[in-house]
């Protein structure tokens, strides 16, 4: 890996950042707080929540066995897809790589910040070679972003494949695992002492129920840590989620089961999907979500929104001529959805 202040934009390394009333008084002794301006009443909404998220990032860390040090929390995955953007990537001057097709964010966030975005097309087994993503690279290239399992076609990534762009690329690979939770292959969360320029992506949205409070994880060494918290608005992420997290990850045993509930009725439904008139291909997923290529997606599509399901038309996607992409929901969701195409070709 290059060093941090080659990779770093000159003026985010420059950058004295914001230091919050929160920021500079950090005991917990004191009773009597006048110095940030809140309100004294209506607590506890009234006051400011932790800037760095300690209790939460104390028991991630025990959750994932990482140290706190290594742990940004951001308001959603989306915030934690943005800010290496903008601290490494000098808008019109540096591009990022990444693999296609793939989430749609990497590229809405390079075009928002002005990056040149580099997509190199996967096989038809869904997979990318690390020499053809490394031959996309110039010296100008800051990030390459990887998911696995990768949205949307929900397979993995060749593992090996993503250790040798991790060993050979000088700027920071991104590992998006979104859907890791869902998988059977390991998280890297345990390689990245060994790889420095590697940032792991996870998020509260998918195995643990809770796209709704905006909570993204991104995992990294402490000095990538500190280059995110530096640029990151002050209370990015708010005392409500702070407080929400902190109660579901005392009860992750709901999550294993919500996750093993899933994965059993993920291979009931694809099995039972197969089956349609309608399905022509079913592709291998390790997601809570599968990719399937049917007669005619559009006109499936339109058809089920009609009956008032709705699920995703890949259709103009690169590799994904003609695909729906499923999400796993309820035994009665899913057999509603398999129901209502019963008998149509
Ligand atoms: C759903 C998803 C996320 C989650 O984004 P949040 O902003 O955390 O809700 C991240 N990456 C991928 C690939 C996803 O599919």
């Amino acid at each position: 890996m290059k060093p941090l202040k080659e990779l770093i934009r000159p003026n985010i390394w420059e950058l004295k950042p914001y230091s919050s009333a929160r920021d500079e008084y950090q005991g917990k002794e004191a009773s009597v707080f006048l110095d940030a301006n809140e309100n004294p009443y209506n607590i506890p909404n009234n006051r400011y929540p932790d800037p760095l998220q300690r209790d939460l990032k104390h028991l991630i860390a025990k959750e994932k066995k990482v140290q706190p040090e290594q742990i940004f929390l951001g308001n959603g995955s989306d915030e934690a897809i943005d800010l290496p953007f903008r601290a490494f990537c000098r808008p019109g001057v540096d591009n990022v790589v990444a693999i296609e097709p793939t989430y749609g964010m990497y590229q809405v966030c390079a075009n928002v910040n002005d990056v040149a975005y580099r997509k190199v097309l996967l096989d038809h087994h869904f997979q990318f070679s690390a020499s053809e993503l490394l031959a996309a690279t110039d010296e100008n290239t800051k990030l390459i972003f990887l998911c696995s399992p990768n949205n949307p076609t929900g397979n993995c990534l060749n593992r090996h494949e993503i250790e040798t762009v991790l060993r050979e690329f000088g700027g920071l690979v991104i590992v998006d695992e979104a859907y890791i939770d869902f998988a059977t292959e390991p998280s890297l969360l345990g390689r990245l002492e060994e790889f420095p320029n590697l940032v792991v992506l996870q998020t509260f949205s998918k195995a643990w129920g809770c796209a709704g409070i905006r909570l993204g994880m991104a995992f990294a060494s402490p000095e990538i840590v500190q280059v995110l918290n530096k640029i990151k608005y002050p209370y990015n992420v708010n005392r409500l989620t702070q407080q929400e997290a902190l109660q579901m990850m005392q009860r992750n045993y709901e999550v294993q089961r919500w996750v093993a509930s899933l994965l059993e009725e993920r291979t009931r439904l694809m099995a039972a999907f197969a089956k349609l008139p309608c399905c022509r291909k079913i592709y291998p997923t390790d997601a809570n979500f599968f990719l399937a290529r049917v007669s005619d997606a559009p006109r499936i599509y339109e058809y089920l929104v009609d009956k008032g399901i709705i699920v995703r038309n890949r259709s103009h996607v690169a590799l994904c001529q003609n695909c729906l992409r499923i999400t796993v929901g309820t035994r009665p969701e899913n057999d509603t959805l398999l129901n209502a195409l019963q008998g149509i070709q």
